[in-house]
């Protein structure tokens, strides 16, 4: 494998468990107050749009990864912005869906936060008791 490439790919795992816990724990935070005022229909609006500016950035992404590997070198901050930024952007989305599975009166797990739906005796995510 090419050699900056390799370097690249190192700087972004030895940042990957210290990003994902960061955002997460973030948004979850700022996830109960924003989503009060907005109606269901809204956050799915929402969420449409985070996803496409997901799958913006994993493109650009895909694009500094092979441009590395054709030559043209990528800053590994560079890339890790990008890579915070989608981290954010998922963070998002996930508290928006928790927030639309709270307004339709299902809860979240007490293990892991995930959204559950009334009615489930276990959780999808990580399979606790509800
Ligand atoms: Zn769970």
């Amino acid at each position: 494998m090419n050699e900056r490439l390799q370097e690249l790919l190192d700087a972004v795992q030895r940042t990957a468990s210290q990003v994902g816990g960061s955002a997460a724990d973030a948004a979850y935070g700022v996830g109960r107050r924003a989503g009060e005022l907005l109606s269901v229909a809204k956050l799915n609006i929402r969420i449409m749009d985070l996803k496409g500016a997901v799958n913006t950035a994993l493109r650009e992404v895909g694009e500094m990864i092979y441009a590395t590997h054709t030559g043209t070198l990528t800053e590994s901050e560079v890339l890790l912005a990008k890579l915070q930024e989608i981290d954010a952007l998922r963070a998002k989305i996930d508290q928006l869906e928790r927030e639309i599975t709270r307004l339709q009166g299902g809860g979240s797990c007490p293990h892991c936060g995930a959204a559950a739906q009334s009615g489930d005796a276990f959780c999808r995510e990580c399979g606790g008791k509800l």
